[in-house]
């Protein structure tokens, strides 16, 4: 810290020499912007150095009394100074003292300067930091002096001064008196060293520092315990918006089995509670819940040859076929007296029978015990009302009563599910704001950290880390509301917060009551035309305010895309669209997504699914459906031409066509047959929505996102030049493709943000496909148990060495040739090696089928290739192996290192794209990493041959080998690192506004 602030204090030092210093030349000129009035702002022209703290060297020695010369020694000093032809002198003799009054006299008479006029002591402080006006008076004990005229000053110096230069200036004709070119130096008897100072203040700054740093943790804390304890509360409110769905969903179940068990049909059959001589039921009829006696008589129907009785027995019109048969036994007299039937002639048999307690109507036929002869009331079967019977309304409360007892511990779980999910995105949402603050704070704070509507809050900016680095000036200027609010910020200078002027610079700013954020930037000027500005990239700095009497309005986004996850995904695309989609949901914004109807389209993920309308475009009818999926309201265009009933979202030499027909009717319908909405932003995804992006017949801005550049270039640069923002998947991949033709016209829009992943999907804290759950404290068992189950699944050895795995598509752009070559080296340095992946391409499956007998033969139970496409087994890697390898020859984001982080797997990766954004290599990007706010997480190489690939996974290998307790620790760090959407939305939330504007 001392040495960056050295440094740069002497840049400061040599700009503002170069700003303020009138040399030789200047004093001759005296060019008006050279004038301190011109070129300082009054706030800064007078004020003095603010005193050092209390800890100077200074404050240490015994103070000496300042010298009070009488009038008779001055004069003595004025001849002397005359005789020696010494333009100046001061009082005490030989010279000021830092910290006390001293007083200068100017010969005027000895310099170039008129008579007469009123002169200024321009004095620079300490090597010209710092410059102030003092006024020169006549000194009136030296009046007479002849050949001479002798004016005087008075001031006090600050502690701080190690030097002090001057010239002196007369008001009237702008001339300068500056020692024939090199200024005057005021002689100082005991000063403190530069050195001294310098350091002080350093040590002064780093106090400031932790200060400021302590205070900034203490609200961050206090913020984070609001917010938990608001999470809590959330959660709870999740957790009963969990049991009330659980309950509509039984209810809504209860009343379709209701209206079936109630309907007409089975309302009208007929029904009788006895046939005198053949059936009678005791107490009058089957009464509900209860057994009742039924009885049948044998000798009066087609069973009068059978040697016994059975009844089969269903309830409600034989209601989901839940039958019972019960066998009958010949009645005694007492049951038949009981049941008021008569025994003359008559053969009764019968049953004491279960009557389900939600019937209405019991349903039977008798027969014997064989079930060969059959009394089926000729074929109309037996129908008797139950006695006490629940109406409708009391049947549906009944069932559903039975399904909350049946669900009761499920019920339990979810809910407990629901609240746990709640915690943790709230947590990641606030470590994620925590964390783009932090970052921020190196260049701009504000106190208090979150402001509030009404108060006056302070900024604090720091022009030493931004493009302002050197200006002599630094102006804030801003408004409210994303610059909608009617008074903006007026521009105001900002001010030193220690002396030197290093480090941090600070604005009052007065939040008015209707403001719900801050918006500012940062420039050299007050003036709208000001040379240098800092506008945090072309997105200004924004902050949030809280208790605002109008709150932000949420904004209404609109995702057009081809693919979406988990219903339709081919690709990385997919997952952005929903996982992102939701994220931003989940900050309060409106998110929809329009999609085509694919007949090849997981139907069992999609929830109620209805027809809205249709409408025609193109001479085709198109159906507007409506579902939600993955909690995102979404609507899928059918057209009746078949476009998306091709079994396949892309792979047919009609691609283009078909989803071109798909923009289309998109904005058709966004345009005409979507009442009620108008999308602040369409948001489109590569080249199959591009031309969304471009269409000028909407009346949203469009956002454009960049998944990969391979496909439809055409397309894409169409695209970017349409979208008001537009972005890629990763930082470093927005740099990589920023040369492309398509691209290149717009790099002023075009942002790079990285993916996320689904931290619900991938966790192994709830992750069904694993052995035994775990986090980062249960690591080692949690991954050893995986790692067992893995080697059983892929017949391996279970030694004690490390197993590195692959999860990929086998395409070249995923660095085939480096995949195989790992192969084998992980294999000669002892580990084992297992992939999971499938190749399009049956060149290279074949290839790969090659190695893997290859690899069988040579090392039958250390390695193994799976070819398939295989969700559960891909978790088990994740899991189960040490080190995954990524050494793809160019990946836009990549979500298999994020994954496999996840797990405790160390990622080793080739340096490209995305992947560069997210391992950071253990030995060689601490730097990289602190810089955004991660810590070292995986190995890394350059190049695209075996050596670079040698170079990480040597690494990775022999740290497994032979630091095990280092490894445990890097295994459990890459799992605490956040990879969620948290942080990623925020950053297109900021991209939506910025292209609002
Ligand atoms: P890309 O989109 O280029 O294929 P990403 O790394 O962005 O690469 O995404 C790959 C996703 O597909 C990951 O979620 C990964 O787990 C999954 N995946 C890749 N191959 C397989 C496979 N053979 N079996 C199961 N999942 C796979």
């Amino acid at each position: 810290v001392v040495m960056n602030l050295m440094k740069a204090r002497d840049k400061l030092q040599q700009q503002r020499q170069q700003d303020r210093q009138p040399t030789a030349a200047a004093a001759q000129a005296v060019p008006a912007a050279a004038t301190p009035q011109a070129s300082r702002p009054a706030s800064q022209q007078t004020q003095p150095s603010p005193p050092l703290p209390a800890t100077n060297n200074q404050e240490q020695k015994p103070k000496r009394k300042p010298h009070q010369a009488d009038p008779e020694t001055i004069r003595r000093w004025a001849e002397q100074a005359i005789q020696r032809q010494q333009p100046i002198f001061t009082a005490p003799l030989n010279g000021a003292i830092a910290g006390q009054p001293a007083r200068l006299f100017y010969n005027r008479a000895a310099g170039p300067l008129p008579q007469g006029g009123a002169l200024v002591m321009k004095a620079g402080y300490n090597e010209w930091e710092d410059i102030q006006l003092h006024n020169l008076q006549q000194a009136d004990e030296l009046k007479d002096l002849n050949n001479s005229d002798w004016l005087v000053v008075e001031t006090k110096l600050p502690e701080d001064t190690w030097k002090l230069d001057f010239v002196v200036m007369d008001e009237n004709s702008g001339r300068y008196d500056n020692n024939k070119g090199q200024d005057f130096a005021l002689p100082l008897a005991e000063a403190p060293s530069q050195e001294d100072v310098l350091q002080e203040r350093a040590a002064a700054f780093q106090r400031a520092e932790q200060q400021r740093l302590q205070a900034l943790e203490q609200e961050e804390e206090k913020i984070h315990q609001q917010t938990m304890a608001a999470a809590r509360e959330a959660a709870e409110t999740a957790k009963r918006r969990y049991r009330q769905n659980r309950q509509t969903e039984w209810t809504r179940e209860a009343e379709s089995v209701v209206e079936e068990r109630r309907s007409p049909d089975v309302a009208n059959l007929p029904t009788s509670s006895r046939q005198d001589h053949l059936f009678a039921w005791s107490q009058g009829g089957p009464q509900a819940g209860h057994r009742t006696l039924l009885a049948y008589n044998r000798a009066a129907g087609p069973l009068r040859n059978s040697s016994d009785v059975s009844v089969v027995l269903g309830y409600d019109g034989w209601w989901q076929q839940d039958i019972r048969t019960e066998q009958f036994s010949r009645l005694n007299q007492q049951q038949l007296q009981e049941a008021g039937l008569q025994g003359e002639g008559h053969d009764w048999w019968g049953k004491a029978v279960e009557v389900p307690r939600t019937a209405a109507i019991i349903d039977f036929v008798f027969c014997d015990n064989a079930r060969r002869a059959w009394d089926n009331n000729r074929q109309r079967d037996f129908h008797s009302d139950v006695v006490g019977a629940l109406n409708p309304d009391q049947l549906v409360q009944h069932l559903c009563d039975m399904l909350q007892r049946e669900s009761s511990s499920e019920l339990a779980r979810g809910e407990q599910a629901a609240a746990d999910r709640t915690i943790r995105n709230a947590h990641q949402k606030a470590l994620a704001l925590k964390k783009r603050r932090a970052a921020r704070r190196q260049i701009l704070y504000t106190t208090p950290v979150a402001p509030r509507a009404g108060e006056s809050m302070e900024v604090f900016y720091n022009p030493d880390a931004t493009v302002l680095r050197g200006r002599p000036e630094t102006w804030l200027r801003g408004s409210f509301n994303r610059w909608q609010h009617p008074q903006p910020i007026q521009p105001r200078v900002m001010t030193a917060a220690l002396p030197g002027g290093v480090g941090f610079h600070r604005a009052a700013v007065q939040v008015p009551r209707d403001a719900h954020t801050v918006d500012i930037v940062l420039a050299d000027s007050g003036d709208d035309d000001a040379g240098f500005f800092d506008n945090n990239d072309g997105l200004d700095y924004h902050i949030p305010v809280t208790g605002s009497s109008h709150p932000a309005q949420p904004l209404h986004i609109v995702h057009i895309a081809v693919e979406m996850a988990p219903v339709a995904k081919v690709g990385g695309m997919g997952d952005v669209v929903t996982a992102l989609g939701r994220a931003v949901q989940d900050e309060g914004h409106r998110v929809e997504v329009i999609l085509p109807k694919y007949d090849c389209m997981d139907y069992d993920q999609v929830r109620g699914l209805k027809q809205l309308r249709d409408f025609w475009c193109g001479g085709v009818q198109v159906k507007v459906w409506e579902a939600e999926i993955e909690d995102l309201r979404t609507i899928l265009l059918e057209p009746s031409n078949g476009a998306f009933w091709v079994g396949c979202i892309y792979g047919r030499n009609d691609d283009a066509h078909r989803f071109a027909f798909f923009c289309n009717a998109a904005l058709e319908y966004l345009k005409h047959h979507a009442p009620g909405s108008r999308p602040d932003i369409l948001h489109c995804h590569d080249w199959s929505t591009a031309p969304i992006a471009y269409a000028d017949t909407h009346p949203s801005r469009s956002v454009f996102t960049l998944h990969n550049l391979n496909f439809g270039a055409d397309l894409i640069g169409r695209a970017m030049g349409g979208a008001a923002a537009a972005t890629t998947v990763s930082p470093t991949y927005a740099v990589e493709v920023s040369g492309h033709p398509a691209i290149a016209p717009h790099l002023s829009k075009f942002y790079g943000v990285r993916n996320g992943i689904d931290q619900d999907i991938w966790d192994p804290t709830s992750d069904s496909f694993l052995p035994r759950l775990y986090d980062s404290k249960s690591e080692t068992e949690g991954k050893a148990a995986a790692k067992a189950e893995l080697r059983k699944h892929m017949s391996l050895s279970s030694a004690d060495v490390p197993l590195v795995g692959v999860v990929t598509r086998l395409t070249h752009q995923k660095g085939i040739h480096l995949i195989k070559h790992a192969a084998w080296r992980t294999l000669e340095r002892g580990g084992q090696f297992v992939l999971l992946g499938s190749a399009p391409d049956p060149r290279v499956q074949g290839e790969f089928n090659a190695l893997a007998g290859d690899l069988g033969r040579q090392y039958p139970d250390r390695a193994r290739l799976w070819f398939a496409y295989d969700e559960p087994l891909s978790h088990l890697i994740y899991a189960g192996c040490d080190m995954l390898l990524v050494p793809s020859i160019f990946e836009p984001c990549g979500l298999t290192q994020m994954v496999a982080m996840r797990y405790g797997t160390v990622p080793v990766v080739r340096r490209t794209g995305g992947l560069a954004d997210t391992v950071f290599d253990v030995e060689h990007d601490d730097d990289r990493a602190s810089a955004t706010g991660m810590v070292t997480n995986g190995f890394s190489f350059d190049g695209s041959d075996a050596a670079g690939m040698d170079y990480a996974l040597n690494r990775a290998l022999s740290m497994w080998y032979n630091e095990p307790k280092a490894w445990r620790q890097l295994c459990q760090r890459v799992m605490e690192q956040d990879w969620s959407w948290a942080d990623p939305a925020l950053d297109y939330i900021e991209l939506y506004h910025k292209a609002l504007r």
